[in-house]
């Protein structure tokens, strides 16, 4: 009654190999993210995040080491313009999960409100949230679709 109840934001976590590049790409510049990034890859995620009006997270190794501004600039420089607004706390040791919780713990993020996109096998307890891409194929049109149907109620 009388407050007004703010839409969750919505949190894509990202990994980027098999994800954005396909086990068979060669790129060019084989030391900067955004050469590792192929723009048909990066085309399909930038309208799917735009889609189901998500922010990013990073949780790929590519963060390590590397401040959120230059990720935010690689991501742009490959063709993703979309919000970049976090990255998961690196845990030494710990399973990619483990980090992803750990973020979701920190901004008290709910599971409904997150997609794992990731060509890891396992997500442990938050595998009902992950769409489990192909190396081959990297983030296609089945994984757009499963992005979809987790961000759609009912
Ligand atoms: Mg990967």
């Amino acid at each position: 009654m009388g407050g007004r109840t703010l839409p969750a934001v919505r949190i894509l976590f990202l990994d980027v190999d098999g994800v954005l590049n396909r086990a068979a790409f060669q790129p060019e510049d084989t030391f900067e993210l955004a050469g590792w990034i192929e723009p048909e890859l990066a085309a399909r995620l930038d309208a799917a995040v735009r889609e189901v009006e998500a922010e990013i997270v990073m949780s790929s190794d590519w963060r390590i080491d590397r401040p959120l501004e230059e990720l935010r600039a690689q991501l742009a420089h490959a063709g993703i313009g979309v919000g970049l607004r976090g990255m998961t706390p690196v845990l030494a040791g710990q399973p990619r999960w483990r980090e992803i919780e750990a973020w979701m713990v920190e901004h008290h993020a709910h599971p409904e409100d997150i997609v794992i996109v990731d060509d890891a096998p396992t997500m442990g307890p938050l595998g009902r949230r992950h769409v489990q891409t192909s190396p081959h194929d990297g983030l296609d049109e089945t994984a757009v679709a499963a992005i979809r149907a987790m961000f759609s109620p009912g």
